[in-house]
């Protein structure tokens, strides 16, 4: 049972491996969320063990991340920066004599034992074990051996590795506060190694060490450590500790219902956040892939996710990825973002656009902030306000027009543009109401003039309405501008 009077401990417990996955940084989220709605500590943990995978810079990236996106950890290890808390060291190859000593603590109550195996030998029990159809598993050689044949290897100097004795008979059962009860048959739990022959643990062993030393109650990780956690509670009492609570998040589906993967599209948090996609908007998402409020609320800022977040409202079953829904957050956020802030959020993406007064920039803006899903959308979506569309001629022509009718529109436009004060060309609301009396003066339809103004213009069908386009290009390019396209448009037909 947990104790409920202890302070709430979490832990994100990363690989430095490079990127952070979209489910990583749920599984950091919820951490966090947990920790502060109960007035927690949250900590960070980076599980290095596996020095083949190491990236460089890989911590510093993670912070930078986290950071960008509001989680924060009140202890761990902080790459350059250093080390913060009274549990650490917090990178766990700073941590080898400690995961020796408890090694060495569970040989000695027969609850893991020395291999000697060579590499061939085992490779040799695997091959025998696949050709009978045989899960690959230790055969166990070195946990019958002899105490004089132990004390001989072990006096040879022989390379060896510690492995964890799973009882033979039996099963272990622990309680998930996501998935309830889970047994696991120890006739399908592996003797697997806890220390490796160069002084590292294994991950199996580290999480198990340091989730107690470092007084952690509360584990929350993905649910692909559903099954193996058995194996870590039977070393949570070989050593004789109380264990943390766990929590397995559901899995993160493509919406095939595949488990996520970048084969679909992007699945690393960096690259969403190069794309655009504001971070509020990001851990609104991600809060509800496996979150579910149990209300009609979809939209949450970190506040009131910390306020309302309980573990006893994560779903069983995988939570799927729906972009479009991203998409859909990411528009609602970007909407209430004044035009001064969302700019600047978007000249680093229009930055090859060529340069553009403050003004016009912030007039396209408020224009195209209603449609826009991503930032880096902004550079197709607001192209024409840069440079002259480009588009087939029959674009041109409404549906209940023709060439020839448009052809005189156009040349219609262009001398009424001609004789159109600047006051009024750059002005929307006195240029809308100067066009339309002037359609009326000539009694045209509106879509005979105002469709092909606005393929003139944009170059497509779909854009702020003619007017605000026209206006704008002409208080930005100016009136040569907006002369010059509707001349291309009239000498296309
Ligand atoms: N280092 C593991 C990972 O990155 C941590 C799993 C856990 O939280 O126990 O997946």
């Amino acid at each position: 049972m947990v104790d409920n009077s202890k302070t709430i401990r979490t832990r994100f417990a990363p690989s430095p491996t490079g990127f952070v996955h979209v489910g990583n940084f749920r599984t950091a989220l919820f951490a966090f969320l947990f920790a502060r709605h109960n007035g927690g500590v949250n900590v960070l943990r980076v599980e290095d063990t596996d020095q083949n995978r190491l990236v460089a810079g890989a911590v510093e990236n993670l912070l930078a991340v986290m950071e960008k996106l509001g989680v924060t950890f009140d202890e761990g290890y902080f790459g350059k920066n250093g080390e913060k808390g009274e549990y650490g060291p917090y990178l766990q190859s700073a941590r080898l004599d400690i995961y020796k000593q408890y090694a060495d603590e569970l040989i000695a109550n027969g609850a893991a034992y020395y291999c000697f195996c060579s590499e061939e030998r085992l490779e040799e029990v695997r091959k025998e074990q696949i050709a009978l159809k045989k899960p690959a598993m230790y055969d166990r050689h070195c946990r019958s051996l002899t105490d004089d044949e132990r004390a001989a290897q072990l006096e040879s100097g022989q390379p060896r590795v510690v492995r964890q004795a799973i009882p033979v008979h039996g099963s272990t059962t622990y309680q998930d506060l996501v998935y309830g009860t889970i047994t696991i048959d120890h006739s399908i739990l592996d003797d697997q190694i806890l220390l490796k022959s160069d002084g590292f643990p294994t991950y199996h062993f580290a999480v198990v060490v340091d989730d107690h030393l470092m007084e952690i109650t509360h584990v929350i990780r993905g649910e692909e450590y559903l099954s193996s956690t058995p194996k870590h509670v039977l070393l949570y009492d070989a050593l004789g500790w109380q264990m943390p609570a766990f929590a397995h998040m559901p899995l993160i589906l493509n919406p095939d219902k595949t488990k996520l993967s970048k084969r679909q599209g992007d699945v690393d948090v960096e690259s969403f956040l190069k794309q655009g996609y504001l971070p509020d908007a990001l851990v609104n998402f991600v809060a509800l892939l496996g979150w579910n409020p149990k209300t009609e609320q979809e939209i949450f800022s970190m506040e009131q996710l910390i306020a309302q977040f309980d573990l006893a409202k994560v779903n069983k079953s995988g939570a799927v990825f729906d972009l479009a829904k991203l998409d859909w957050l990411n528009n609602h956020y970007i909407k209430q973002l004044p035009d001064e802030k969302l700019a600047d959020l978007c000249k680093p993406y229009l930055a090859g656009m060529g340069p553009v007064s403050e003004e016009y920039l912030l007039a396209i803006i408020s224009l195209e902030k209603e449609r826009l899903k991503k930032l880096s959308d902004i550079v197709l979506q607001t192209e024409y306000f840069f440079k002259a569309p480009q588009y087939e001629p029959q674009l041109l022509v409404w549906r209940k027009s023709d060439a020839a009718k448009t052809k005189q529109v156009l040349a219609l436009l262009r001398d009424f543009v001609n004789v159109t004060p600047d006051e009024t060309l750059c002005s929307i609301s006195k240029f809308e109401e100067s066009l339309k009396a002037f359609i009326a003066e000539h009694e045209l339809d509106n879509g005979t003039v105002l469709w092909p103004l606005r393929v003139a213009m944009t170059g497509r069908e779909k854009s702020p309405t003619p007017f605000e386009v026209t206006a704008t290009i002409a208080q930005g390019l100016g009136r040569a501008e907006v002369l010059a396209r509707l001349e291309t448009a009239h000498s296309l037909l």
